[in-house]
């Protein structure tokens, strides 16, 4: 690097919008699989993966090798035209999923206005007077101020008043107060399957049950935000396959481009064909290099077996972790490697920095969880070498 850490710093203060407060202090220089290093050599272990995105890791060699190829070939076009890569990319999504049709965005927030959109669009159509949307409390799908609207979290909406109307909330596995939520103008309900951002909250089978019982009865759509649980992060390839239902949109971001920026909304054909040309669209969504990195991901899941990885690596982190000392530990949940380490004490922030200080990078929920996602071509070796040093920490430390 040309630079010194305290001068990127002093660079970012001055002319970067302050809007993550104090970061981190560190920058690294380079990357590989769980791996990170800093300009100097030092050694860092990812269990945060760019906030669930490199489920590869860093510069998997056959997806940096896919896009060089691509980089080297075509980046841009626009969809004035066709797009190999961006059919190629969601006849994959939909031959894994249970969608029929897909579209590609550039965020998650931006899959999750197409959701929104979508919905609002597909009873327009036929007549109904239909748009509300219920959303969970503590959930998060984005920053946009529609998606900020369907965060059941003030902090993210206060400010931006006034916010898009047609928003409700409930809570999570409380059905009567989905219900209580419902009217003769309810269009969907908009959920994940696991809570990330608000600290690894689940939604149990029974909750996911009813509600898709209730969509059913009442004609309203279930979308399901699968920006961070999609793409193998639970253990499975998308998170409604652990509840035996199938919502009627799913979006996607996070990990499908493999640190790529790229978002997807799904949906079965019924709803999908509530678009007509022009009622939605994106510059960059689903480009040559951004679907060329998406079909690199799928394929490299397939050739080796990524999400069955995620499965079983996320068991034996979890039963790990549940067999440490049980000082200062409140409640460990989690599904593959989407985990949360809520302690009975508010010391999270804490234990992040010491892991930190042992070259471990996690995140940090509130006073009290712990958030861990690290890439999904994780291993044994570097799971026992997380739970060594947080039970080191937690034991001697505090
Ligand atoms: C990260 C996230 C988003 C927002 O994605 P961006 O790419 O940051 O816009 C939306 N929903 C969920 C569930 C997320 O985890």
């Amino acid at each position: 690097m040309n630079y010194t850490l305290n001068e990127i710093i002093d660079t970012d203060k001055k002319y970067y919008m302050n809007t993550f407060g104090e970061r981190t202090k560190v920058v690294f220089e380079k990357g590989d699989g769980i791996k990170l290093f800093t300009p100097e050599g030092e050694v860092f272990y990812d269990f945060m993966a760019g906030i669930a995105v490199n489920a590869l890791g860093h510069c998997h060699k056959k997806y940096t090798e896919a896009l060089k190829n691509q980089l080297e070939k075509l980046v841009h076009t626009s969809s004035l035209y066709y797009v190999e890569n961006q059919a190629l990319a969601a006849k994959k999504l939909v031959e894994m999923s249970a969608f029929d049709k897909c579209f590609f965005a550039n965020s998650g927030a931006e899959a999750n206005e197409g959701a929104i959109k979508l919905a609002r669009k597909y009873f327009y159509n036929k007549n109904i007077d239909k748009f509300e949307i219920i959303s969970l409390k503590n959930s998060f799908h984005g920053r946009t101020i529609t998606t900020a609207t369907a965060t059941g979290q003030e902090k993210y909406r206060k400010p931006y008043a006034p916010l898009t109307p047609g928003f409700e909330y409930a809570e999570i596995n409380n059905i009567d107060s989905v219900k209580a939520k419902i009217t003769p103008h309810t269009a969907a309900i908009m959920l994940e399957f696991i809570q990330g951002e608000s600290g690894v909250n689940i939604c149990s089978e029974d909750f996911v049950k009813e509600i898709r019982k209730i969509c059913d009865e009442e004609n309203i759509l279930l979308i399901a935000d699968e920006v961070q649980t999609g793409m193998g992060r639970t253990g499975k390839m998308f998170a409604y396959q652990h509840y035996n239902v199938e919502p009627d949109i799913m979006t996607l971001a996070k990990a499908l481009g493999g640190g790529v920026p790229i978002g997807a909304v799904l949906a079965k054909n019924n709803v999908a064909e509530a678009f007509s040309p022009g009622d939605h669209g994106t510059t960059f969504g689903g480009n040559p290099f951004c679907t060329a990195a998406a079909i690199a991901v799928m394929n490299i899941f397939e050739e080796e077996k990524i999400v069955e990885n995620s499965g079983n690596m996320g068991k034996y982190f979890i039963e790990k972790l549940k067999n440490m000392p049980q000082k200062f530990i409140g409640e460990i949940r989690g599904k593959g490697l989407m985990i949360g380490v809520e302690f009975n004490a508010p010391i999270a922030q804490a234990v992040k920095n010491k892991l930190f200080e042992n070259h471990i990078l996690v995140g940090a929920v509130h006073d009290d969880i712990l958030r861990i996602l690290p890439p999904l071509i994780i291993k044994k070796e570097e799971i026992d070498l997380f739970v060594e040093k947080l039970e080191k920490i937690i034991t001697e430390e505090f």
